[in-house]
């Protein structure tokens, strides 16, 4: 979903030094990236979530919008999700607040400020993304939760992990946080790697949070062991949540529903539900296949 991150962390990969290895790599290759700090773009720290999307309309091909003056007004600390029909525009309109793509019209701000004009070193700093797609590299378990934050220690490691509902799989390894993880080392299942990336965030405590919920089926057990460690997580930060799935959802503070033709629906579960529309529709069509 998120391409670009992908790109970037198999870049990454190779360069552990991070941003820093790949703006080099960038100028190794005498490429520019596509969105770029603005000259006056500020380092602004500290930022706490209040969140604005104004008259946004974004396409990958400018003659072909997918999004189209899109309004939403997302308050610190708020656990918004998105749904609708595949293709909607769901994981566009996330992907454009830590700038993977830069708006056509209008404008995103945090807490009054223009994204574009804070720096994206700064930006994505304080966005984190939960992915389905995990990125993991070789090298130990604490290595691997450690990338939420380079300086962390054990402790810190332990206590991310026991949040994430990681740690009894820790404990069980001979090898506890040495125990290494990748091709030569354990294999981790879908779900223990979901529980890894969550371990991470909880280090990495981005004020923001996007969601992009997994699509494929875990058991129940690690389902709601992942939704437990999501809910932790979502406390006090803003949250957008992409959701595929319905069942997650159903306890997020609002639910915006994202039609081709834009914002169709927005409300809590009881209140859609209640209205008959679209999201009753999806609801009770999901139900009938569990
Ligand atoms: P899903 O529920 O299937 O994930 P979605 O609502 O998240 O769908 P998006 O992935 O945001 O929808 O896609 C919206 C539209 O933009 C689709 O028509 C899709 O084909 C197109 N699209 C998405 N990513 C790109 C891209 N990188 N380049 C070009 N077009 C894209």
């Amino acid at each position: 979903f998120f391409r670009p991150i992908e790109k970037i962390n198999a870049i990454i990969e190779s360069y552990p030094k991070g941003y820093a290895g790949f703006k080099r790599y960038l100028a190794i290759m005498d490429t520019e990236p596509e969105i770029q700090d603005r000259p006056e773009a500020e380092d602004v720290q500290g930022l706490k979530g209040n969140i604005q999307y104004k008259d946004v309309t974004f396409g990958y091909d400018a003659e072909r919008p997918v999004l189209e003056n899109i309004h939403l007004d997302i308050e610190q600390g708020e656990t918004i999700a998105f749904v609708g029909p595949s293709g909607a525009g769901k994981t566009t309109l996330c992907s454009l607040l830590p700038r993977f793509y830069d708006v056509l019209d209008g404008d995103i701000t945090i807490d009054g400020h223009s994204i574009k004009d804070i720096t994206l070193t700064s930006l994505r700093e304080q966005i984190g993304v939960v992915q389905q797609d995990v990125f993991m590299f070789s090298g130990t378990l604490r290595d691997n939760i450690r990338y939420g934050n380079l300086d962390a220690s054990d402790e810190e490691v332990m206590e991310a992990a026991r949040l994430a509902e990681l740690e009894d799989f820790i404990q069980d390894q001979p090898d506890g946080l040495d125990t290494v993880v990748g091709e030569r080392g354990v294999k981790l299942s879908g779900g223990q790697k979901q529980r890894l990336s969550i371990a991470r965030m909880f280090l990495k405590n981005p004020p923001i949070l996007i969601l992009d919920e997994a699509t494929s089926a875990l058991d129940t057990e690690t389902e709601a062991a992942i939704q437990r460690a999501l809910e932790k997580l979502s406390v006090g930060r803003t949250t957008l949540v992409i959701a595929h799935r319905l069942t997650t959802i159903k306890h997020a503070d609002r639910i915006v529903v994202i039609t081709k033709e834009g914002i169709a629906e927005e409300g809590n579960h009881k209140e859609l539900l209640a209205q008959g529309g679209h999201y009753s529709r999806l609801y009770n069509a999901q139900q009938t296949l569990i």
